[in-house]
């Protein structure tokens, strides 16, 4: 069956997310957007996995818990689940390995985990956006040391991402799956980095706000749609 897909979504958890991006208002964007599945990938943190898993069931959309990881090169790396107990765990992991610093709300925002009827159950103290001291070159090794994949994510943009960064994606990073902000530009990418051409390419919408949510469009062709069936796909290279 075909799943639509958008891996890359950020809640109000995010410093920088809009307050509107509750549980359900990210639930029912999807559904009215035709969506099948979507992951949650907040800066560093998976607090609001388990609020948006539980109104995902309610709503019959698939949610993958993530979250997106800045690496101690300040490269940010999409990391999905299976299951929101490996996610939590390998949260922890992340909380132990990043620079802690006081949020202030009132210049980066707040940082706020909800429950799944979007009532504000507590707030996150430390900002979320700083650092970890994990290395990009042992990402997707950890990840999957948590049943989880890590892809680099927005690896066309100027910042935070691991073109901009390091010029290249070395072969020794070990990975499966890219994500490219402009899809439409694939071919150029993949001309000038022929590593691309055997990976999976995809396009996320990487929304802070609800109106930048897209529209279905891509899709995997799945057995059945679940954070494992989604995860094992982008972990196999093309
Ligand atoms: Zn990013
Ligand atoms: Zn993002």
């Amino acid at each position: 069956m075909k799943c639509y897909y958008d891996l890359h979504i950020h809640s109000c958890l995010s410093p920088c997310g809009s307050m509107d991006m509750t549980p359900n208002n990210i639930v029912n964007m999807a559904k009215l957007l035709g969506l099948s599945a979507i992951a949650l990938t907040d800066h560093n943190t998976v607090h609001n996995c388990e609020a948006l898993i539980k109104v995902g069931q309610r709503e019959d959309i698939c949610v993958v818990p993530g979250m997106e990881l800045t690496t101690s090169e300040e490269i940010h790396i999409v990391c999905l689940f299976p299951t929101l107990e490996d996610a939590k765990s390998f949260c922890d992991y992340v909380s132990e390995h990043q620079i802690k610093i006081k949020n202030r709300a009132d210049i980066y925002g707040r940082q706020v985990i909800m429950d799944s009827d979007d009532n504000e159950i507590s707030e996150l103290e430390n900002l979320l956006v700083m650092a970890t001291d994990i290395s990009i070159m042992n990402v997707a090794e950890l990840a999957e040391s948590y049943n989880g994949i890590a892809f680099p994510a927005h690896i066309d943009r100027s910042s935070m991402s691991i073109l901009s960064v390091l010029g290249e994606i070395s072969e020794s990073y070990n990975f499966s799956t890219v994500e490219l902000a402009d899809i439409t530009q694939k071919e150029k990418w993949i001309s000038a980095h022929p590593i691309l051409k055997n990976m999976n390419i995809i396009t996320n919408c990487d929304a802070h706000y609800l109106e930048h949510m897209k529209e279905a469009e891509n899709f995997f062709e799945l057995d059945e749609i679940t954070p494992k069936a989604i995860i094992e796909k982008l972990k196999n290279r093309i």
